[in-house]
């Protein structure tokens, strides 16, 4: 069984206000086993709706709406659930009694347009809501041989929460088809593309693989992500050590740690390990670099200086070099990393990485391609691999 989960509002579809119900309920769905597929967000159209609600219970066993239950005129889910099933609406008596109830508490009356916040299709059964007037529904609902479940909660998330919690989970409790322990494992990488990555591990992403890998990149790094499911912890992480394993077996030369660790922080690490020292130039990432290298905790005893040049400051390789050897002169440091761009002979964008150690001096140079936010890191990264390495 998979489910879908509908967040319904033009608040939402205009961007005004982020859609949080969706990623709660779908920690809480993954939770229970039930494996979420689609997640559909509506503006407050009846047709849109209709269109969106046909389309969910074709496609899911499980469909899950927040919003869309007031007594406004832009409220719509009941009526169009109702069109979409080609059911009646019809009036609950005790969901009436529950909202005037609620009236009558702060000393008002039911004001007529609250009524509709107690019609419910035909068959449904009522999610009650105790802290707010919109009940839930809750319909079953078969065509073509196809059954499913729809069930609509408000869109204010703490009572869309509290209903869930009282009601609809317990209702849905052993209906997941996912086994239930679900392990995560990270494992960064850096040196490649996400599609080299992708095409130097083909069986380890396939698709139905289990445990299941995921690249994603930030900031030119690649996080290798392993989702293991299993019947017990054990098992999960045995798969996951087996996984990791693989990778390093394929990619070990580009994999630098796993978890939330970052190249900096095991450069870093590695420097003050060997109780080494290090100064920074930079003349196009302004100070990034050191950031990086500033930011990691315990970066005191490692990071001893750092430069920002003038963006033209160095002109060619051959400059980004004597900068290293300079700062690494001028710092009395056992490294200093250069990055510089410029112009070669024939008017490309050239960028250059020039690391100065006590063995001399270790240079790359690239064309430089693609928008700054994406170079920047990239070039900062490179030099801080070549100090890794
Ligand atoms: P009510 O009975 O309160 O009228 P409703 O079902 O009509 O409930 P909405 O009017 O759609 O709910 O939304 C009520 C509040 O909840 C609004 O502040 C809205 O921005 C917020 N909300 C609705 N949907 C979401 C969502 N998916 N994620 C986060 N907040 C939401
Ligand atoms: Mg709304």
């Amino acid at each position: 069984m998979f489910a879908e989960i509908l967040a319904i509002g033009d608040e939402l579809t205009s961007g005004q206000r982020l859609d949080t119900n969706t990623q709660w309920l779908s920690q809480r769905l993954e939770g229970l086993g039930i494996e979420v597929r689609f997640h559909t967000t509506i503006g407050d159209d009846l047709a849109a709706n209709v269109q969106a609600f046909r389309i969910a219970l074709s496609r899911a066993a499980l469909v899950i709406a927040t919003g869309g239950l007031g007594p406004t005129d832009d409220d719509l889910t009941r009526q169009a659930l109702a069109e979409a099933t080609g059911t009646e609406l019809e009036l609950d008596g005790e969901s009436l009694e529950h909202i005037e109830r609620r009236f009558s508490m702060r000393g008002r009356q039911m004001p007529p347009k609250n009524q509709i916040q107690a019609m419910f299709p035909q068959g449904s059964r009522v999610i009650p809501n105790p802290h707010g007037t919109a009940p839930g529904i809750d319909l079953a609902w078969a065509s073509e041989g196809h059954t499913s479940r729809f069930i609509a909660l408000p869109g204010v998330p703490a009572e869309m929460k509290e209903m869930w919690l009282a009601t609809v989970a317990p209702s849905l409790a052993g209906q997941g088809t996912v086994r239930k322990i679900i392990r995560h494992h990270v494992v960064k990488c850096f040196g490649v593309g996400e599609s080299h990555m992708e095409a130097l591990l083909p069986d380890l992403i396939k698709r139905g693989r289990e445990p299941r890998v995921g690249i994603t990149v930030h900031q030119a790094t690649i996080s290798l992500r392993i989702t293991a499911t299993g019947e017990s912890a054990e098992q999960c992480e045995a798969a996951i050590a087996d996984t990791v394993q693989q990778i390093h077996a394929e990619v070990g030369d580009l994999v630098f740690g796993e978890g939330e660790v970052e190249l900096q922080d095991v450069v870093m690490r590695q420097l003050l390990a060997q109780g080494k020292t290090i100064a920074t130039v930079e003349s196009s990432t302004a100070g990034m670099l050191a950031f990086w290298l500033g930011s990691v905790d315990e970066r005191r005893a490692a990071l001893v200086g750092g430069s920002i040049l003038p963006l033209d400051a160095l002109k060619s390789q051959e400059q980004v070099e004597q900068a290293a050897v300079a700062a690494r002169e001028a710092n009395q440091t056992d490294y200093a990393l250069a990055l510089g761009t410029y112009c070669d002979a024939d008017s490309a964008d050239q960028y250059a990485i020039a690391l100065a150690g006590p063995e001399g001096v270790a240079a790359i140079t690239s064309g430089l391609a693609g928008h700054p936010e994406i170079w920047g890191p990239r070039m900062a990264k490179q030099g801080l691999d070549l100090l890794r390495k």
